[in-house]
C-alpha cells in the first residue's frame, strides 16, 4: 500500500474516500475523455487532500459505446457516497467552457446529492454554483 506524507505538516495522510470518480478532462472547452476510480487522501492535520491509487486503467473512456451514459449516470448519482472529481491535467486561470455544457453540468448537478470538486466552480468563473 502507497503512503503519502504531507509537506506542510509532516504528518502521514489517511484515506477519506476510496473509489471517487474521476473525470479527466480534455481539449479547449473542456470535454471528459476519461472516468476512473481512484482515492482520496487527506491530512488530518491541515486538510489538504490529494486524490492517488488509481487504477492501470480508466473504468471508461470516450471513445467507447456507452462513455455518455456512463458520464450521465455517475454525473446524476443520487448516491452521496458516489465522489465525483475533475482533473484537468494542467493548471489553469479560467477555462472558457461553450454555454450548453456549462447549462446541461447545472441541470445534471442541480439534482445530485454527492459531493462534487472543482469541475463547475472553474467552469464558471464565479456563478452561483459550487
Ligand atoms: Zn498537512
Amino acid at each position: 500500500m502507497a503512503k503519502a506524507i504531507c509537506v506542510y505538516c509532516q504528518t502521514e495522510f489517511k484515506i477519506i474516500k476510496t473509489g471517487a470518480y474521476v473525470i479527466d478532462m480534455f481539449l479547449q472547452p473542456p470535454q471528459p475523455y476519461k472516468i476512473w476510480s481512484a482515492d482520496v487522501w487527506g491530512c488530518p492535520r491541515c486538510g489538504k487532500q490529494i486524490v492517488q491509487g488509481f487504477g492501470s486503467k480508466p473504468l471508461y473512456e470516450h471513445f467507447e459505446e456507452n462513455f455518455k451514459e456512463n458520464l450521465d449516470r455517475i454525473l446524476g448519482s443520487k448516491n452521496e457516497d458516489d465522489w465525483v472529481l475533475f482533473n484537468y491535467e494542467k493548471p489553469v486561470d479560467f477555462i472558457m467552457a461553450d454555454d450548453s455544457f456549462i447549462q446541461k453540468m447545472k441541470e445534471i448537478f442541480k439534482e445530485a446529492k454527492h459531493p462534487v470538486f472543482g469541475g463547475l466552480n472553474i467552469l464558471q468563473k464565479g456563478g452561483d454554483f459550487q
